[in-house]
């Protein structure tokens, strides 16, 4: 049986279950993301047979040489898997998975928390009366936009963003609109989804985006300068994805200008920072990436990341691979 390393402490479902499979489990003792000395440092001082690593923690040619030959996956406690280098992994025949699926629902309702609070102006409300201004109630008081019947538009209609779509189109009657680089007809005719080629188009028409888009090369920066000048003065924007598909500093001067309504965020370019300026705009809510952070999910990511593990050091295929 083998040995594995897990970065960063995680619901205990994971490492039980690599437990009960036999293997020994090493959690890292630091409270927070190891550094990269910290990271080359643990993988080289005990040669692991895995690990099950967390977003922070940059897997590429150097850190699998430190990890050695005989580690033979590095499971993300993810589905995004930025943070990874495929094209090392391929070369070196070292596993890598994620967790799809088990988080789909959670991260769709936190989308769809932030689309609701920012229309309906909650942790704004909430800081105001928080703050002892509430006088008594007011026909103009903390005045917000409806939801229902209005337009949303999907950038990445994959998992998350159908399902964000589906609970649009299903529970508050919206129009959707969705760009993806692979057209969906059946979801199309499922919800009655308009398919947009031109993401532009999108970014025009819509009262609310919600970006739903991996991190990579075509899609770092997808929300720039240009598509946010495209955007209505009263629409909203919500990213539940990954914070680099923003390009952060050109919202902040959006959301200065007024050119577009405000924005709802759950992951930032540079996090754990904030562009300048960003948490001083009353119309921005921000969330510390916790959009997948349920326990039933977290539990449930756990589990599947443990699970790619013990189908990998018993000589299996793991059920989530993330390099074809
Ligand atoms: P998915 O793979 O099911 O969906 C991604 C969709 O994006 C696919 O339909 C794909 O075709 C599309 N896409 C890829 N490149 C594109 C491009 N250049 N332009 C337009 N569309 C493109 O993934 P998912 O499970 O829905 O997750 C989506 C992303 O959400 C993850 O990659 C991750 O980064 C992010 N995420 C964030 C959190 C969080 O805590 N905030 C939690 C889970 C997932």
């Amino acid at each position: 049986m083998g040995s594995v390393f897990v970065t960063r402490r995680i619901p205990e479902e994971g490492p039980a279950a690599l437990r009960a499979a036999g293997h020994e489990v090493t959690v890292s003792e630091k409270d927070g993301v190891l550094t990269r000395e910290e990271l080359l440092t643990a993988l080289k001082e005990k040669q692991y047979a895995a690990v099950l690593c967390n977003l922070d923690d940059k897997i590429d040619a150097e850190v699998m040489e430190a990890a050695g030959e005989q580690c033979k996956i590095f499971a993300n406690f993810a589905v995004g898997f930025d943070n990874f280098d495929t094209e090392a992994a391929k070369k070196r025949g070292v596993a890598m998975t994620n967790t799809p699926g088990v988080l789909t629902d959670t991260v769709a309702e936190h989308a769809f928390a932030l689309l609701l609070a920012i229309a309906h102006r909650v942790a704004e409300a909430d800081r105001f009366t928080r703050a002892g201004k509430y006088e008594g109630w007011g026909p103009m008081l903390l005045l917000g936009t409806d939801v229902s019947r209005k337009t949303i538009g999907i950038v990445g209609l994959g998992r998350i963003g159908s399902r964000v779509a589906h609970h649009a189109a299903l529970g508050f009657d919206m129009r959707v609109l969705y760009y993806d680089v692979k057209r969906n007809e059946e979801f199309e005719r499922e919800i009655r989804a308009e398919f947009r080629e031109n993401p532009d188009d999108i970014f025009k028409e819509a009262d609310f985006i919600s970006v739903h888009v991996p991190l990579l090369d075509s899609t770092r920066h997808l929300v720039n300068a240009e598509r946010l000048a495209l955007m209505k003065p009263t629409s909203y924007l919500v990213n539940t994805s990954r914070g680099p598909v923003i390009d952060e500093a050109a919202l902040v001067e959006a959301l200065k200008k007024g050119s577009i309504a405000g924005a709802a965020l759950d992951v930032f370019e540079h996090e754990p920072a904030l562009a300048p300026g960003l948490a001083d705009f009353e119309n921005v809510i921000l969330t510390p990436h916790i959009a997948s952070a349920t326990r039933e999910t977290r539990a449930a990511m756990a589990k599947v990341a443990a699970e790619n593990i013990i189908a990998v050091l018993s000589g299996g295929a793991p059920k989530n691979p993330v390099i074809q």
